[in-house]
């Protein structure tokens, strides 16, 4: 989502002829896009925007401008912590940056009711896969989590506009789009998320959509039909359980069970028997207990997912959970952490092993960065793939599984480019 707003701050700012440089010393505005999800991410920016100090006393005229969420929860607080910040500006605020560049300094942290019929031209990266966002915000309250304090309250994007970004990305040569909300699958902006997903996948010349981050409690029949019948559909869903203990669970205010939650994964499996579930995990929650620890083990077991993104908890800001008793040492979540991540590299690796020899569709995204001389592309269940070939970005070429790897698989072309090799 962050990501997303840079590129839309990038177009909304490229109007008014900035271009991007990569060293601040060459910027006569230097913007930080900021997140607080986790505490370190935001220490990180204190520490980055401390440095700065310097350089602003050397050349008063150039200005820094704080946005993201950091700013929307530190707001004027962050003026007085930081003199040589100029702008603070949240993100349901970003079309109105030009406003706030205009006057000397300035705080922009309101509720923008209006954000979802905003349409700002983002200045995207080139790539065959271009994110969108269908809506902002979460009302979900997550008692570890400061988005719904941060991003306010979920606005949907009219399908119309929606479908207008879209059809302007086929145009300009994107193959795939990625939905972006924090919860996404609430989408209401006057039609169901799965009949949106319906009419995104009439677009012609579209060939993949991807959509994250969906919640359990608003994952039903109707968009697990959706992802079986829709062609473009891609059969990948991110899905965070957070937990395998029902305490934990009640005590995130997740609004599921464990149960639940398996029972919706048996579901999609039923139907979609090829879906990659990936999912995050939060380890070490307030008064979480080792067996609570053991329950999530036990649910990666179960469950099998495809990868995972696990973190340590970090109390945030205004939450409930950062006020709760019995919050676990740092050596405990750091243990506990290290078990699921390991536990989990185990199932990606053997879910991997497992499609060796299997013949994959996979959409060239252009070189492997580890090693220029190879492709690099996804599979439709989201999976990296490289291989040797020439193949143009934005092909999609079959390739058949030589190695299932812990975080990658490798492969060799049997259509698309003459010149693939086996790796
Ligand atoms: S659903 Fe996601 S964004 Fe919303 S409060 Fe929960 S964790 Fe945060």
């Amino acid at each position: 989502m962050n990501f997303h707003d840079a590129e839309r701050l990038l177009g909304l700012l490229r109007q008014d002829g900035f271009i991007a440089v990569d060293d601040p010393k060459d910027a006569d505005l230097i913007v930080f896009n900021t997140c607080s999800i986790r505490e370190k991410a935001e220490q990180k920016f204190l520490s980055e925007v401390g440095r700065l100090r310097r350089l602003k006393k050397q050349e008063p005229s150039k200005r820094i401008a704080v946005l993201g969420c950091v700013a929307q929860q530190q707001g004027k607080a962050l003026l007085e912590r930081m003199p040589h910040v100029d702008y603070v500006v949240g993100p349901q605020n970003i079309s109105k940056f030009k406003e706030v560049l205009s006057r000397e300094s300035g705080v922009l942290i309101e509720d923008n009711p209006d954000i979802a019929f905003e349409e700002i031209p983002a200045q995207r990266a080139e790539g065959v896969s271009a994110w969108v966002n269908i809506m902002y915000g979460c009302n979900n309250f997550c008692s570890y989590c400061v988005v719904p304090y941060t991003r306010g309250r979920e606005r949907s994007r009219p399908p119309e506009s929606i479908l207008r970004e879209v059809r302007e990305l086929v145009s300009q040569g994107y193959k795939e789009v990625t939905l972006l909300g924090q919860n996404v699958n609430s989408y209401r902006g006057g039609v169901s998320f799965p009949r949106l997903l319906e009419m995104v996948n009439s677009v012609e010349g579209l060939e993949r959509i991807r959509f994250v981050t969906s919640h359990p409690k608003d994952l039903n029949d109707e968009l697990i039909n959706a992802v079986a019948s829709l062609q473009k559909v891609c059969e990948h869903i991110h899905l965070p359980l957070q937990s395998g203990s029902d305490r934990v669970l009640r005590l995130m205010n997740r609004r599921y069970t464990y149960a639940e939650y398996l029972k919706k994964v048996e579901k999609l499996r039923a139907k979609v028997p090829e879906i990659a579930i990936t999912t995050d995990i939060i380890a070490g929650f307030p008064t979480e207990t080792e067996e609570d620890h053991q329950a999530t083990l036990r649910a990666l077991e179960e469950i099998q997912f495809d990868g995972l993104f696990g973190f340590k908890f970090s109390p945030r800001p205004m939450t409930k959970a950062s006020k709760m008793e019995g919050q676990l040492p740092e050596e405990v979540k750091a243990e506990r952490l290290s078990e699921i991540l390991e536990l989990q590299d185990r199932i990606t690796e053997k879910k991997n092993r497992a499609l060796e020899g299997r013949v994959l569709d996979v959409l060239v995204e252009g070189p492997s960065e580890k090693d220029p001389r190879m492709l690099t592309g996804r599979t439709r269940t989201n999976k990296i793939v490289n291989f040797y070939g020439d193949t143009p970005r934005g092909s999609l070429v079959k390739v058949r599984i030589t190695r299932g790897l812990r975080h990658s698989l490798q492969g060799e072309v049997i259509s698309g480019s003459p010149s693939g090799r086996h790796i």
